[in-house]
């Protein structure tokens, strides 16, 4: 990232809502539930697969808890109704764990059950480090209960992970993703090389623990390492897929779908775009160019 984007990437907050807007519309699929079906149906029909996000984090009330289970719901069942291929990823703070752990347990418990009927499935985002303890232990709970239609995230810039890797019950369903909280140096790594080096290890350590793994990622060089040991390993489909974010390097995508592999996009949609707008923009290595056409370019309304 060169010298300007980094400053623009830091100073984020300052820029007006409506040019935040603007430029990180790629990165959401639209306002509502119907605007989300619309892509993964575009997407399903280039052979990729999908996961919904309701935006949203942090709630500060129980009737917001209860605001996003049903939202998530409809999702669901739409989904079912549709009969479209693509699942959920639900974030623990939009859940209540903030708030409650056992408000937070109980409504993953729900969506996973309702999930599990559907046929479907449930991933549990890793939020910040505040959270990974209470997130690892809520999706070992579920799998405790019975629940194997959940999955959770590990993040290769923490210094736990692969301990947190080890510790998860066999046969877990695993994203890897590089972590995308800023995070202080004794509990993160921050050297690039070391977060790809790690995700590589992470990768590997849960393919010889059985693990069903989602690589996460738009790092050419880290899907390089990812193809390298399923090819030598001869990992079969079924345990591995890819998987990109909306608006994402699309290019990458295609070559990754058309050489074989499974790939599924993570499609957020909703009213609380800001704060997921903000952490896509920021790893935006073309920001200011962006920003800049942002403020250039009139508002269409
Ligand atoms: C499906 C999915 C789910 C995720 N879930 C989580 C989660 O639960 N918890 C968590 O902490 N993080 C999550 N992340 C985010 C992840 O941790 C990284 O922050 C993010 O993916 C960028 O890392 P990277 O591996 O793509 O590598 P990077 O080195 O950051 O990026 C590689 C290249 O991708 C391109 N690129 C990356 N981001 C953007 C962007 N926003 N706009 C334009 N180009 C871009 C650039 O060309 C960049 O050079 C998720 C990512 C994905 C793909």
């Amino acid at each position: 990232m060169n010298a300007l984007n980094y400053i623009l990437s830091r100073t984020l907050p300052f820029v007006p809502r409506p040019i935040v807007r603007r430029v990180s519309r790629r990165y959401i699929a639209g306002d509502d539930l119907r605007s989300a079906l619309d892509v993964v149906q575009r997407l399903n029909g280039e052979g990729l697969m999908a996961t919904l996000d309701v935006l949203g984090e942090s709630v500060s009330n129980r009737s917001l808890v209860a605001g996003a289970v049903k939202e998530y719901l409809a999702a669901l069942e739409a989904i079912d109704i549709r009969r479209i291929d693509a699942n959920i990823s639900v974030k623990p703070t939009q859940l209540g764990l903030k708030l409650d752990f056992d408000l937070c347990l109980e409504s993953v418990r729900s969506l996973a059950r309702d999930a599990g009927r559907m046929g479907n499935f449930v991933r549990i985002d890793m939020e910040d480090s505040d959270c990974t303890a209470l997130t690892l232990d809520l999706y070992r709970r579920l799998r405790d209960e019975g629940l194997d239609n959940v999955g959770v995230v590990l993040q290769a810039y923490m210094r736990r992970s692969l301990a947190d890797l080890r510790a998860l019950p066999e046969g877990a369903s695993v994203r890897l993703c590089k972590g995308i909280y800023v995070e202080p140096r004794e509990i993160a790594y921050r050297d690039r090389w070391i977060v790809n080096r790690n995700f590589r290890r992470l990768l590997e350590e849960a393919f010889d623990r059985g693990c069903r793994v989602g690589i996460a990622t738009h790092d050419e060089a880290v899907v390089w390492d990812a193809l390298d040991l399923i090819d030598r390993r001869g990992v079969p489909p079924a345990m591995y897929e890819f998987q990109m974010l909306l608006g994402v390097d699309e290019k990458l995508r295609s070559i990754i779908r058309r050489d074989g592999h499974r790939l599924r996009v993570y499609v957020p949609y909703g009213a609380n775009w800001y704060a997921y707008s903000l952490r896509r923009l920021k790893e935006n290595p073309s920001i200011a160019g962006y920003i800049l056409v942002g403020l250039l370019r009139p508002a269409r309304h």
